[in-house]
Formats: C-alpha cells, structure tokens, sequence
C-alpha cells in the first residue's frame, strides 16, 4: 500500500478491528521519506500514525468496556484522548476527516458515563532531562534548539525525564493526565451508565448521543413541607426550597439516545459515583 491507499483505507475504516500491516508499512514509508530528506512527508505519516493509533486505542477501549473490564478500558480512551491532544496542533481534521470528530466526540462522550471524579496528581521538580529528538541534556539555560511538540524526522519531540525530585500528591478533579484514578478500598464504583448504553450497543461505530440535563434532586419528592430542608438550610423546606428554583439541589441527569436504524432511547439516569447497593465483601 502506498500513503494514497492508506488513506483511503483509515478514511472509510468503520469496523471491529484495523489491518496491523498498515502500522508497519507507515513505519517503512516514513524511513524512505526521512532518507530522502522529505519532511513534510515525514509529518504526513506522522500524523497518519497517530490517527490508526487513536482508532486502534478507541477500539480496544469498546472491547474492554463490552466485557465491562472498565478501569482498563478507561486507560485506553485516555492515551486516545492524549494522541488526540498531540494531532490537533499538526492536522486539521475538520469536516470529519478519517473520521476523527466522530471518534473525538465518542471518546469525551464515553469518559463522560464513567464514575470516576478524582484523579492523583503527582508534584515534582524536573532535575535532569534529555531531548527525544537529539539525545542532548538540556535545561532552561541550555536549549539544543528542538521545539517540544514539534515533528523533525517524523517524530514528535519530547523530552525524557532522567532525574526528578517529589515534592508530594495531590488528590485533583480535572487533570490533564487521567490514568491514576482514585481507587477506595472498600467502596465500588457503579458504571451503571456505561452498563445501560452498552446493552444497546454492538459496533464501535454506532452512532449515539449523550445530553446532561440538570434535574432536581430526588429526595425533594419524598420530602414532606413541614419536614426540615435537604439543603442543610436549617429550616422547614415549604420555607426554603420549595418555591425556590434557583435554591433547589440540581443533580445532573445523563439522556442517551442511540442514532441507529432503529433509533432507541436510554432514560435519564442520574450520576452516581459509587455503589449504593452493593459493597465489596
Ligand atoms: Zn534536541
Ligand atoms: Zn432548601
């Protein structure tokens, strides 16, 4: 296959499972433009190796969260969601090209239905790194002129930590890297959500959509007018938050709605991070 062929090929690619020779014949194609001094096709490639392996992470996030292995699954659409980071700098791939808008709104989509809301974050001083591109030391005195990020012969610069100092962990919300999520001993976590949408689907590239709607809290139902407020005001909820909206708990509800020939619907379910039935023995 030439670069033309596969091209087509990742553009039309709708299935299960990716061609593995496509990865090998990029490889190949990418030393015979670096030899020939070719840089731009140099980054073409690169940037073509980076869409088989978001699909090929993609797929392997749907296969795991089919046999509801979800923690690794989750791994998974993480390093998906990293490749896209590095590509969106490089490649413009507006209009769907490869089909990457769908694979990114179906990645956020798909992170978004698991429990997990607390990651740790680790803090620490860089003591001594190298550059992937020329092996040299640097530091912020000492540049070797490499640009992390960028692409010289086909391959993205980074830099290789060699020494790091750690100053500690933090328990953070929205982190950058995903992958150390927060496991209690004691307490599950509860992939309902992800249990529910994957019972109507069987196809990586079936089409759905996820709408959060803000709702009140439930225990409003219950709660009698008399009876002191759930809101922790401290008085009687005919008082408080009975007649008043914008005082009321929200708590966000997750509609799904699956775009197939037959179009189904998954009714709001509310975010849940743990388990409330069933704890581990
Ligand atoms: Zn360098
Ligand atoms: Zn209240």
């Amino acid at each position: 296959m030439d670069i033309l062929q596969i091209k087509k090929y990742l553009n039309t690619f709708r299935f299960s499972k990716l061609d593995p020779t496509i990865k090998e014949r990029l490889t190949e194609l990418k030393k015979i433009a670096v030899l020939s001094g070719d840089q731009e096709v140099a980054k073409e490639i690169w940037c073509l190796e980076q869409v088989y392996q978001i699909i090929q992470h993609y797929l392997k996030a749907f296969n795991l969260l089919k046999k509801k292995e979800y923690l690794k699954a989750w791994m998974q659409l993480d390093r998906a969601d990293i490749e896209f980071s590095f590509l969106r700098k490089h490649f413009d791939y507006s209009g769907n090209k490869y089909n990457l808008e769908f694979l990114e709104k179906n990645i956020y989509q798909f992170q978004r239905l698991f429990p997990y809301q607390y990651f740790l974050s680790r803090e620490s001083v860089t003591k001594k790194e190298r550059c992937s591109i020329c092996n040299q030391t640097v530091s912020i005195r000492k540049s070797c002129g490499h640009k992390v990020g960028e692409i010289y012969n086909g391959e993205q610069c980074s830099r290789i930590v060699e020494e790091i100092e750690l100053l500690g962990f933090a328990i953070v919300k929205n982190p950058f890297d995903k992958y150390t999520v927060l496991m209690p001993q004691d307490i599950e976590y509860n992939y309902f959500m992800l249990e529910n949408l994957l019972q109507s689907i069987n196809h990586p590239y079936t089409k759905w959509n996820l709408e959060v709607q803000k709702e009140d809290d439930v225990r409003y139902k219950k709660l009698g007018r008399n009876a002191n407020c759930i809101c922790d005001s401290g008085i009687k909820f005919k008082k408080c938050c009975l007649n008043n909206e914008d005082r009321k708990i929200k708590v966000d509800h997750h509609k799904i709605t699956v775009l197939d020939k037959v179009s189904k619907d998954i009714k709001p379910i509310p975010r849940t991070t743990f388990r409330t039935t069933k704890t581990k023995e």
